[in-house]
């Protein structure tokens, strides 16, 4: 018998194979689920979800698909803050469903299961049976909860604020740089991270607006740093809509200049993703920015699919390996080769290798006796407002010098 809530909820099939897709189609429509849809790849998925207007509950997802795969499906979704659950199908290898989980997992998407091909009913029935009516995850800060006017209210206003997280060197441990990490002071839910809002602010118009906030905000308290005597590298993040912009680079500089700072102080990370999506305009304005002295970082590496060639066109300075595999590797060998293969190809191109993610003493030694240079975590430390930060960098500096 069909729930009435039932015939609300949207599944979207996403596989290109039909037989399967075919069959996982009557398993929704016979159990009275209302809209049932197939993509047969990543891209058309994501061109339908964009174009469609009713609620997506449950996606399950396929792994290996041609033109756009699971795993890059993933990371949409993730773009696109999706709330929904996501089942993972896949005829792959156990470790590589293993990956695919954990990568989405920590890219916070609600993933309920992975299931292996040849697909049985049985097990879907198990996973489709754990749903209950509701699969949209609440979270404390929903982006469902904040409007795009507020946002562009917040970015006016001074709601918009960095937050630091050190980076310090594996050699002696010393702070080497901080990273801005945007967070939303917001007056009614309180202090709201980005993943609500980075997405939001990329679809509607606004990314560009909170990166020069951010960058402004940064440089403001890098002066008021170096006015300390605290002599670090600042580290911003940079969206695909910034490379798009061929004035980004003279802009970037003029905005250093005014601070007195130099463009060397400053370390622009762009996610492999975004470096992927490569046009003749996004590889002049990293050109120029290479030219201009700025550190340029790959961030979240691993995640996407840049290769050798790839990276050899531009100079690079940092490359910083995706912390879902530093959180893994010390008991998970596939995400320990990832590293390890990370590692070797970032010091073959003379980059400064940086882990993110590392949490506890076991992931430091691990990483150390890897080979990487500089680590972020929170085991170091978890990102924090300015007022809090010079006493950090303060006593950190305190300690080091008690101990030598
Ligand atoms: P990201 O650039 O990869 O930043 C690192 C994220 O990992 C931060 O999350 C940080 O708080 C978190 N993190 C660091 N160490 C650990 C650890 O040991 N364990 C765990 N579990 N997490 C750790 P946050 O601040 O929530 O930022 C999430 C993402 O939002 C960033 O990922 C970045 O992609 C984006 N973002 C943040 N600020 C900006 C911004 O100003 N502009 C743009 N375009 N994106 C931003
Ligand atoms: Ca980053
Ligand atoms: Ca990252």
């Amino acid at each position: 018998m069909t729930d009435a809530t039932d015939t609300k909820r949207g599944v979207l099939i996403v596989d290109d194979d039909p037989i399967l897709s075919a069959i996982a189609q009557v398993f929704f429509q016979k159990r009275g689920w209302g809209e049932v849809h197939t993509a047969s790849n990543g891209r058309k998925a994501l061109d339908f979800m964009d174009g469609h207007t009713g609620a997506i509950d449950f996606i399950l997802c396929d792994l290996n698909m041609p033109e756009m795969d699971g795993i890059e499906f993933l990371r949409h979704l993730k773009e696109r803050a999706y709330l929904g659950a996501i089942a993972i199908l896949s005829g792959e290898r156990d470790v590589v469903v293993k990956t695919a989980g954990s990568l989405a997992a920590s890219h916070n998407l609600n993933i309920v299961g992975a299931l292996k091909k040849p697909l049985k009913i049985v097990d879907l029935e198990t996973i489709v049976g754990q749903l209950g009516t509701d699969t949209t995850r609440t979270m404390d800060d929903a982006p469902i909860l904040l409007t795009v006017n507020d946002l562009r209210i917040a970015l006016a206003s001074g709601h918009i604020i960095p937050h630091y997280q050190p980076k310090v060197s594996t050699v002696d441990g010393a702070p080497v740089g901080v990273e801005a990490l945007a967070r939303w002071q917001h007056p009614g839910f309180g202090l709201v991270g980005p993943v609500s809002f980075i997405p939001m602010a990329e679809q509607n118009g606004l990314i560009e607006e909170l990166t020069e906030v951010m960058i402004s905000a940064a440089l403001h308290d890098m002066q008021a740093m170096r006015r300390r005597g605290i002599d670090i590298k600042m580290s911003v993040n940079l969206s695909a809509a910034s490379l798009s912009r061929l004035e980004f680079p003279d802009e970037l500089a003029w905005l250093l200049d005014a601070a007195d700072l130099q463009c060397g102080d400053l370390v622009l990370e762009v996610t492999e993703s975004n470096l992927v999506q490569k046009t003749a305009t996004s590889t002049e304005v990293l050109a120029r920015l290479c030219m201009m002295g700025f550190g340029i970082s790959i961030d979240d590496f691993g995640t996407g699919y840049s290769n050798m060639e790839q990276l050899r066109e531009f100079p690079f300075t940092e490359l910083k390996v995706d912390q879902s595999f530093i959180r893994e590797a010390s008991h998970d060998q596939f995400a320990q080769a990832s590293v390890e293969a990370s590692i070797k190809l970032g010091k073959q191109l003379d980059l400064r290798i940086v882990a993110e993610g590392v949490e506890n003493s076991t992931d430091w030694d691990y990483v150390c006796q890897a080979g990487v240079d500089e680590v972020q975590g929170f085991y170091i430390a978890k990102p924090m407002p300015m007022d809090e930060l010079v006493p950090w960098l303060d006593n950190r500096a305190a300690s080091r010098l008690r101990v030598v």
